[in-house]
């Protein structure tokens, strides 16, 4: 599924990040660092394939976990404001 996320200046989102968004240490690469230039980044939306690589819409609520295809290792979402406002945005949550 699509989620709302920063795309860290390295390059990996937020979700390859110890910590909160983009502040924590990147370990996109198996536990070590990435080598990129980390830096904060404004949320936007990330697409995500289903198994037949057809993109997903939905797009995940921030704070909600996400499953790998295995259903195995669940992440949240990012919930700053930032998002929460891209979020309201994009699905009118609030109009
Ligand atoms: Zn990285
Ligand atoms: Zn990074
Ligand atoms: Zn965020």
């Amino acid at each position: 599924m699509a989620y709302i996320g920063h795309r860290c200046g390295c390059g990996h989102t937020d979700l390859s990040h110890t910590g909160d968004g983009t502040t924590g240490a990147c370990h996109a690469r198996f536990g070590s660092s990435c080598g990129g230039k980390c830096a904060p980044a404004q949320p936007e939306v990330i697409t995500s394939f289903d198994s037949k690589g057809r993109p997903i819409e939905q797009i995940t609520p921030p704070g909600e976990g996400l499953k790998s295809q295995s259903g195995a290792p669940i992440v949240r979402t990012c919930t700053c404001d930032e998002c929460a406002a891209l979020y309201q945005q994009l699905t009118g949550a609030n109009a």
